[in-house]
């Protein structure tokens, strides 16, 4: 059985860091309710937040703030929702429309425990374009379209008063990174933006919680990847010999290393598109 272990990270604010190192559940518990940032992996660990939540405040969950479209954070939303509204960055709304099945039937290939065969697809219901603001009794938790960065239509959730950033899959915390629907260059400079500001503590989709530290170290592998491909990029070899040679030793020791792969064919197609 798979254990849920949950961290606090301020008054209120909690974070269940997923086994397995999966998708990251936090939780904001307000006096008008309860808002989630993504829905864990499982059915059972999405029930393990709603039971912490209980614990924690009278009232339910009543918000999801969705930080993107990909499986392992939005599948189970439909545990929370309803009665929980989802909120989301437009473009995740329109992507999800489009490759939810296709999501649903990646994941349970890869996860057949997590009961993906009978989720919903659960869409965001409101969703906003570049900043959304929500005041929830005294807390106002602001919410950040950083422009494509690890998907098209991701969100970044700050509590200013905390210095807390709930960064979800921007940061990967000492694990490759999944980029298969990423964009590099945006990537890159949504994780500066990040760095610049006064964050105490930054909450990752995947692994322990971090800090700005960490987001460097993120920023740094994408710079890396990006350095490593633009020669071949360049001198006109195909992406497969990028792909069969590049090796990024800093990074040997991170796990899900195969994954390193979707990170060079995105620089790839990114770098080639600017050389056009
Ligand atoms: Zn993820």
């Amino acid at each position: 059985m798979e254990e849920a272990h949950f961290v606090e990270l301020a008054e209120g604010v909690h974070t269940m860091i997923s086994p397995r190192r999966l998708s990251n559940c936090t939780i904001v518990v307000t006096s008008e309710g309860v808002l989630t940032v993504d829905a864990p992996y499982t059915r059972q660990l999405a029930e393990a937040v709603i039971a912490y939540a209980r614990r924690l405040s009278p009232r339910p969950i009543r918000w999801v703030v969705s930080s993107h479209h990909h499986g392992d954070h939005t599948l189970q939303l439909c545990v929370f929702s309803p009665p929980a509204q989802v909120i989301g960055h437009v473009r995740n709304r329109e992507v999800l429309l489009d490759t939810g099945e296709y999501e649903r039937q990646r994941f349970m290939r890869n996860y057949p425990e997590a009961g993906y065969d009978t989720v919903t697809i659960t869409l965001p219901t409101l969703t906003y374009t570049d900043r959304l603001t929500l005041h929830l009794g005294d807390r106002a938790i602001h919410l950040w379209h950083p422009g494509p960065a690890h998907t098209e239509g991701d969100t970044v959730l700050f509590l200013p008063e905390q210095r807390v950033a709930v960064v979800a899959d921007l940061l990967f915390n000492g694990i490759h990174p999944v980029a298969r629907s990423g964009y590099i260059a945006g990537w890159i400079a949504a994780l500066s933006a990040l760095q610049a500001m006064d964050l105490e503590t930054v909450v990752p989709g995947h692994g322990p919680i971090a800090s700005r530290h960490e987001l460097g170290v993120m920023r740094n592998y994408l710079l890396a990847v990006r350095d490593a491909v633009r020669p071949y990029v360049r001198g006109g070899a195909p992406l497969e010999q990028a792909l069969g040679e590049i090796r990024l030793e800093p990074y040997a020791a991170w796990p899900d290393a195969e994954r390193l792969g979707w990170a060079i064919e995105r620089a790839y197609a990114e770098l080639a598109a600017d050389e056009r």
